[in-house]
């Protein structure tokens, strides 16, 4: 329900022109008192007869009458009101209707009179008015002195901390409006903001609140002083622009006007050092800071993300609430959002998924390409035997989008075929490789699916290769499907392995404190790596303190899914095709499954060349060889 403010003061103290100007402000109709007067009354003032009380009853009686018509949108009225009887009058119980009284001394007002041209003015009247006045107890009370633009400032001020947001929301591109619609379709009301670009970028938070009915309880703003004054106390404000300078950017611009105990909440694909350091910088200014990694696209986003906050736990407690409410939900209908770690680890765990989610891409592709190119089966056959994988326990939404990526035509055509072959990447990818070998963490698979999205980039050159070189890829004749399901299965549960295993140990490297478990948890729906396999890594997860490859449950699949995965590695790399992620799956599995490596000739070379020392098998201690002089 919205709110009847009444603008009242006595005459010449601007009501209407501060009216008019609040109106237009909150988007909300205006209207003049005087005009609902009756034709008696009207005749009286004409007369210049002061009306008396029973004159102003049923004049106050006609304005209440339209309150039904008001109560939708909200009203502005200006009305004198000037004393507590009528005010009260103008109060109905089940409505909401404020007062904003617009305060002046007798000279100041007169002066204002004065000065209005053609206007009668006797200061008498003006006398007695402020002979009835009653000072109004409570309501907006504002200095009709000042400018205008300042008394509606202090009006807007007043009126968003009368009806203060608990949450706010900053970016309203794709993602910003999917959430803010999301939050709004669970009652949590919203003040927006987008950051006013002159000419470009005017009133789009306003426009979008009018664009979308759910978001009609929703304030919207491009000025980020009366944004951040109109949210509840401690402020909670959710993020949601892009990465990088913009996060910066806007933390300093919000910076003047919050107050200790506040909370921003970075909702993009931040660099997880740049969010540690914010978290840093704004502890020492009293403002949590809390990373939450936000996976499901554009849709997820409006109809359920998977949410991955990382930061204090009293910081999550106090958006637990508005995080859980727009999340996905799991089977057991929890919320897919809980807090992962400390520190910046929500969007360090973002960024894994993301690298999960490109070698789990690079797989189905690679599925594609040895079905397609090398087993000359049609899209269509492919797209029924995607659709039948999905029915089990290689059930994906990846698998799922695939079918119907297959199944897309345009005027008669295969969609796909005329998709150029140029993968793009937005840098999560090559961020996660590169935070994952900085930690020590082996990435095979995931680096694998970033280096194929670089070379599939470089169309020009491998089109000169294939001049060059005119080796035509292999036919493979009579593909077992069976057995190319139970390989890409163990490339699947090969590539989790992996980006759990970086979690692993980065939490360990950062003292996150993640739990794994749970992480799994809040992948298995709203995000794009959901799938069966994600739902039986729970229970894996669940009080397990190492490599997922070594639990109980796994080995019995892996020792059957490993001979399938060698079948098809030797079959389609002899064949000619480029499957970069699951031979590097094999290689990841067959160096991790034999006690004895290649890398003392590593250490050796490393002596030799660089006097780098090495350790023995047969005794302890470290060790150099002079390696060119005989014994
Ligand atoms: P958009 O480009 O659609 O929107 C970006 C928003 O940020 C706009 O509102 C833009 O304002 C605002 N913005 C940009 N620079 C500034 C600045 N310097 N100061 C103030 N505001 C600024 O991006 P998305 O909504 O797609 O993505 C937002 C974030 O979410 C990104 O970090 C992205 O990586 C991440 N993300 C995106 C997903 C997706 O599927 N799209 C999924 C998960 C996360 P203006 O309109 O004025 O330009």
């Amino acid at each position: 329900m919205a709110t009847i403010y009444i603008v009242m003061g006595v005459s010449g103290v601007g009501k209407t022109t501060l009216g008019k100007a609040l109106a237009k402000r909150l988007i909300i109709p205006f209207y003049d008192a005087d005009d609902f007067h009756s034709q008696e009354n009207k005749a009286k003032m004409a007369a210049g007869i002061p009306l008396q009380d029973q004159d102003r009853w049923p004049w106050l009686d006609s304005i209440v009458a339209q309150y039904p018509l008001w109560k939708t949108k909200g009203a502005i009225l200006a009305c004198s009101a000037l004393k507590e009887s009528y005010r009260t009058r103008l109060k109905v119980d089940q409505l909401q209707v404020k007062t904003i009284y617009l305060s002046a001394n007798f000279s100041f007002v007169a002066q204002r009179l004065a000065a209005r041209k053609a206007h009668f003015f006797n200061p008498d009247l003006l006398q007695s008015q402020f002979d009835t006045l009653e000072t109004p107890k409570s309501g907006i009370v504002c200095d009709a002195t000042l400018p205008k633009e300042a008394i509606v400032k202090h009006i807007m001020n007043a009126i968003q901390r009368d009806q203060a947001s608990p949450l706010g929301l900053i970016g309203l591109g794709v993602m910003g409006k999917s959430l803010a619609r999301n939050f709004a379709n669970h009652d949590i009301p919203l003040s927006l903001y987008n950051r006013h670009v002159p000419g470009m970028e005017e009133e789009v938070a306003l426009q979008c609140i009018r664009t979308y009915p759910e978001l009609k309880d929703c304030k919207g703003f491009d000025d980020m002083e009366l944004f951040v004054n109109s949210l509840a106390l401690p402020r909670k404000i959710f993020l949601m622009v892009n990465a990088g300078p913009a996060v910066d950017a806007v933390i300093d611009s919000l910076l003047p006007y919050l107050t200790e105990g506040d909370m921003i909440m970075d909702g993009g694909n931040s660099h997880y050092l740049d969010t540690e350091r914010r978290v840093k910088d704004l502890q020492d200014k009293g403002i949590h800071f809390v990373g939450v990694g936000v996976s499901g696209g554009e849709e997820g986003a409006l109809k359920g993300p998977s949410i991955m906050p990382g930061g204090t736990t009293e910081a999550y407690h106090q958006v637990a609430p508005f995080l859980e409410a727009i999340a996905a939900k799991d089977a057991q209908g929890n919320a897919c959002c809980a807090k992962v770690g400390s520190g910046g680890s929500g969007h360090f765990v973002k960024m894994i998924h993301n690298g999960i989610e490109y070698a789990e891409m690079q797989l189905i592709a690679e599925m594609y390409d040895i079905l397609h190119f090398h087993g000359k089966i049609s899209l269509t056959e492919i797209a029924d035997r995607f659709d039948e994988w999905n029915k089990g326990e290689t059930n994906s939404y990846l698998l799922e989008i695939s079918v119907i990526i297959l199944q897309k035509t345009e005027d008669g055509q295969p969609l796909i075929d005329v998709i150029l072959d140029k993968a793009q990447q937005k840098g999560t990818g090559s961020w996660s490789t590169t935070a994952a070998l900085q930690i020590g963490a082996p990435f095979d698979t995931i680096a694998q699916a970033v280096l194929a999205r670089i070379i599939s980039s470089q169309k020009e050159q491998r089109l000169k290769g294939q001049q060059l070189y005119n080796i035509k890829r292999e036919e493979i004749k009579n593909i077992d499907t069976t057995i190319l399901q139970k390989a890409y299965q163990t490339a699947r549960m090969i590539n989790h392995a992996i980006g759990f295993e970086t979690l692993r140990k980065a939490s360990a490297h950062y003292q996150w404190d993640l739990q794994l478990s749970e992480i799994a948890r809040i992948w298995t729906n709203g995000c794009i790596i959901r799938s069966k396999t994600m739902e039986r890594l729970i229970e894996i997860l669940d009080g397990f303190d190492d490599n997922i490859l070594f639990h109980e449950s796994v080995i019995p699949q892996l020792i059957k899914g490993n001979v399938a995965l060698k079948h098809i590695v030797q079959h389609a790399l002899g064949a000619g095709a480029a499957i970069p992620v699951l031979s590097a799956s094999l290689s990841y599995f067959n160096a991790m499954i034999q006690g004895d490596s290649s890398a003392n000739m590593i250490q050796a070379q490393r002596d030799f060349f660089g006097a780098h020392t090495y350790e023995r098998k047969d005794k302890e201690g470290v060790f150099h060889t002079d390696w060119e002089v005989s014994q």
